[in-house]
Parts: C-alpha cells; structure tokens; sequence
C-alpha cells in the first residue's frame, strides 16, 4: 500500500515509535529512523521487512539538527511523504517543584519538534498533493494527570498544533491527525512502574497492576503493534478526508 513512500519516524528507536515504523514498513514504505540508544537493531529489523532504511541521530530538541535530519531524509529518499512525530519523555513532579530545564526539554522534545519537523515537511508534501503528518499525542493531550505539568501542556499543545495543521491543509491531500495512546508498556512507563515499585514497597507486578488500575478501566496496555495498524489506517485512502482528529486508544480512560 505504501511502496514508493518515505515515513520519516522521530524517536523511533524504541517503544511506539518503533512499533509505527514497522507497521509502515511492513506496507511497503522506506523508513527513516531517529532516536537514542541502539541504532543498529532497529535499522536490522526494518530492513528485514524488504523496504530502504536510513538512520540520523537528529537530538529533537534542536532545530538546527531537526533541519540537517529534514534534508537528510530529502537527499537519500527524495522527499518525506510521512512523516511521524513522536519522539518524547517525561518527568514527574508537582508543579512547584518542577526542574525548569525539565520543562524546557519536554516542551522542546515533545511539542516544539513538531512544529518543527511538520514545517519543513510540509512545502514538499503541497507539492506533491500527499501527504500524511501523524502526531503521538497521548492521552495527556486531552486530559490532564498530577505532576505531568509539562508533558500535559506539550501534548495539549500537539493536539493544537494537529488540528491548525489539518485546517491549513484541508483542501488538499495532506492530512494530520494525532494519536493519543493511554498506557503502553515501553521504557517511558516502565520508569514510572519501576517509581511506583520503588515508593510504595511493591512488586513490578503489583504497580504494574496498580499503575493500570489507576487510569485504564481494560487492566490492559496498548501496544506498539495497535498503534502502528492506526497509523497505516490514516496513511490509507479510507483516511484521506480524517482530518485534525485527536483519536485515543487508551483502554477506555478517557470514557470515564
Ligand atoms: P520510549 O522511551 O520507548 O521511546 C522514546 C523515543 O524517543 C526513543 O527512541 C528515544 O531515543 C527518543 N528520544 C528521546 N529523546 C529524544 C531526543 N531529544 N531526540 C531524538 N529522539 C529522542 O517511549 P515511548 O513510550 O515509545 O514514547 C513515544 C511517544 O509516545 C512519546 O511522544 C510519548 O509521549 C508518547 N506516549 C507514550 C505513552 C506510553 O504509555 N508509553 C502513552 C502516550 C503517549
């Protein structure tokens, strides 16, 4: 379905990310990925499926790096036709006591970089008629946690930025939208599991439970695999008039 296309998928050397860019993949699409850690297993695994793979070590909290990856991605596959926004972290503290460089990072790494990225694909995606911006928000994009101050204000900010993207582009077809998972069991939650654990004298698997009990009425996480069949749906012509949808997948959290 996606053969010939580029996916360009920031922080996707692990977790959603990852699992996005292998559903991309596995329809056909050429792959750039980007993030921390290991490089070398994620491009073995994309390139596994059959399609191209390159890799740029972009730090999503600078523009000027954003921009060298945009070109990257443009000199080795021509253009991104798809692009993800993903790349994220998080920090837990009260608001009072919130690390102000903390705040600047997450605004900058979870909200900022895709102002960015979305800018500098977008003149190439109007050319061409198509395009596919997908934005991982979160559930924190619609409503709000104690001590996620600045994850929250990010993702309400991407969940905006989503819908002023789709508007801008609504006659044309490029379309944007946002995912917003609840909990997914990667390295971002496990530290918030492992947390729970640590405060409360618990096993990992009872603040495992204890963390979903909380929040997500299914006792169940969504998975990178679930998130990644989503975002093939959007890129998909049954998606070509979703446009600025902000669509959870979170167990029935925000159902409460
Ligand atoms: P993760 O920690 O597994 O992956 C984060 C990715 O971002 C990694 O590849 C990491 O290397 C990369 N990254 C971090 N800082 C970066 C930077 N400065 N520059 C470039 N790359 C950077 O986390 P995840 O859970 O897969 O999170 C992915 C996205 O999904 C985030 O935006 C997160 O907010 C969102 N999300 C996660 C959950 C969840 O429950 N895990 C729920 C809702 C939304």
């Amino acid at each position: 379905m996606l053969k010939g296309k580029t996916a360009l998928v920031t922080g996707s050397t692990s977790g959603i990310g990852l699992g996005i860019a292998k559903a991309l993949a596995e329809q056909g699409a050429n792959i750039v990925l980007n993030g921390f850690g290991d490089t070398v297993g994620p491009q073995a695994e994309i390139s596994a499926l059959g399609v191209k793979v390159a890799y740029h070590g972009a730090d999503m909290s600078k523009a000027a790096e954003i921009e060298a990856m945009m070109k990257f991605a443009a000199d080795t596959f021509g253009q991104v036709d798809i692009l993800v926004n993903n790349a994220g972290i998080q920090h837990v503290a009260p608001v009072q006591d919130f690390p102000i460089e903390k705040w600047d990072a997450i605004i900058a790494i979870n909200l900022s970089s895709a102002f960015h990225a979305t800018r500098l694909a977008l003149p190439a995606m109007q050319k061409s008629n198509w395009g596919r911006i997908i934005n991982v928000a979160s559930i924190h994009g619609l409503v709000g946690s104690a001590d996620k101050s600045a994850y929250v204000a990010a993702k309400h900010g991407v969940v905006g930025l989503t819908k002023v993207t789709a508007l801008e582009n609504a006659t044309t077809g490029v379309t944007c939208n946002a995912i917003c998972p609840g909990w997914v069991l990667t390295p971002l939650v496990q530290k918030q599991v492992d947390a729970k654990a640590l405060d409360m004298g618990l096993s990992n698997e009872a603040a495992t439970k204890l963390l979903l009990q909380e929040k997500e009425p299914s006792m169940q996480f969504t998975t990178p695999e679930e998130l990644g069949a989503l975002a093939v749906f959007f890129c998909s012509s049954a998606g070509n008039n979703v446009r600025g949808v902000a669509w959870n997948m979170d167990g029935g959290w925000t159902a409460q």
